[in-house]
């Protein structure tokens, strides 16, 4: 898929623009603070509703004005979408082809999106809490089941975290709700893990394949599913259920004392690994980024294995901060196949090089 044209009112700091855009290769050039990351933020709200830097549509607003509104046109194998969203104080609507969406969320997955940015390196960096968002949010938005078993998962961890906090209290000396609580956390919990399993392997098979590319050596990625199940990759979704009962049986004291949930997928991580050496511990900085952006580059292969289409790429400063063999293989990995939008201050020579006819915009004040 890829967007065809852009119309953007009032959004940050673009007054009024319209842009028509190439299909392969898009080059966004400028100076700092001019608004490179603010046109790739606005294909991002078009496509998904909501913006990656903040959870305040408000800013997404031109700092004089009361609403803002993004037009686009979206061409897909299947024929052409027009996407339009208005942002205002009283919210936001969407609309498809000039009907208005009473859900948002018959809007959101029409236009897919990936967006990598320096930010990312978090993904390698960061606390658990970052990847588990990550998978959640990906694996989320290919797969409707996951995104269910989860936000049930989360219900029913909150009134077992509750009720343990009673019985610390000592509020209550009933075992049987606790039970209760410990079994069907146990089933959502079960399918999570299993599901979590089956798509960081597919993820890891392409993302392999990437880091090869990308650093042009033999370096061998893996990703590793952390969790207090043991053994949990080989176990069947019922094993894992039964795993994760036992766990809580085993533990009810423990997790009485400190009143909270200690065991599940909430807890869980993902490990990186470089020739099975933990990244996060022993990876440089450039080991670091590559392995985001495999991470990242992976994702366009298992959406397009899911949904039969390429997704739309953003890449928000990513060249000038990889060496040039990398650029050279992250350029060539993607030339062709994926709409791709890329920002910069300068076009370096390797990109000069290697991108046939981009398509070049010159930023300037929202212009
Ligand atoms: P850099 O190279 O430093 O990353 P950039 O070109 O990506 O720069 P952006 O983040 O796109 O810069 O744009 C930043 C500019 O947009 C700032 O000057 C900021 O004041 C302006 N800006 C941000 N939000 C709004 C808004 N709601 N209304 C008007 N201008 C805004
Ligand atoms: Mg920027």
């Amino acid at each position: 898929m890829y967007l065809e044209k852009l119309e953007l009112k009032q959004f940050r700091n673009y007054v009024e623009t319209k842009l028509i855009f190439s299909p392969k290769i898009n080059i966004l050039i400028g100076e700092n603070a001019q608004g490179k990351t603010n046109l790739l933020e606005a294909i991002y709200v078009l496509a998904t509703a909501r913006s990656h830097r903040t959870a305040n549509d408000r800013e997404l607003i031109e700092f004089k004005q009361e609403s803002a509104a993004l037009r686009g046109t979206l061409v897909r194998q299947t024929g052409k979408t027009k996407m339009e969203l208005i942002l205002s104080r009283k919210g936001k609507k969407a609309k498809l082809n000039f009907l208005e969406q009473a859900k948002l969320s018959q809007y959101i997955g029409q236009m897919n999106v990936i967006l990598f940015a320096p930010e990312d390196l978090a993904l390698v960096k960061g606390a658990p809490a970052v990847r588990r968002r990550f998978i959640d949010m990906e694996f989320g938005q290919i797969d409707a089941h996951y995104l269910y078993n989860l936000t049930q998962y989360r219900t029913i961890l909150k009134q077992r975290n509750h009720y343990l906090k009673q019985l610390q209290l000592k509020q209550t000396a009933d075992y049987m709700l606790l039970d209760v609580l410990s079994d069907q956390l146990a089933a959502f919990g079960a399918e999570i893990i299993a599901k979590r399993i089956v798509f960081l392997t597919g993820l890891e098979k392409y993302a392999q394949k990437l880091q090869e590319q990308i650093t042009h050596t033999k370096e061998k990625l893996q990703f590793r599913y952390e969790t207090s199940v043991a053994a949990a990759a080989q176990k069947s979704v019922e094993d894992l259920y039964s795993a994760l009962k036992l766990l809580y049986k085993t533990n009810r004291k423990k997790e009485i004392i400190q009143g909270t949930t200690l065991y599940g997928p909430h807890r869980d991580d993902v490990l990186f690994l470089i020739n099975q050496k933990n990244v996060h511990v022993y990876g440089s900085q450039g080991q670091q980024r590559t392995t985001a952006l495999a991470l990242k580059l992976a994702e366009i292969d298992l959406m397009k294995e899911e949904t039969g289409e390429y997704p739309i790429l953003l890449l928000d400063d990513v060249l000038s901060e990889l060496d040039g063999s990398r650029q050279t293989q992250l350029l060539r990995t993607i030339q062709d196949k994926v709409q791709t939008f890329l920002t910069t201050p300068s076009i370096s020579e390797i990109t000069r090089k290697l991108i046939k006819d981009p398509e070049v915009f010159r930023i300037k004040h929202g212009e």
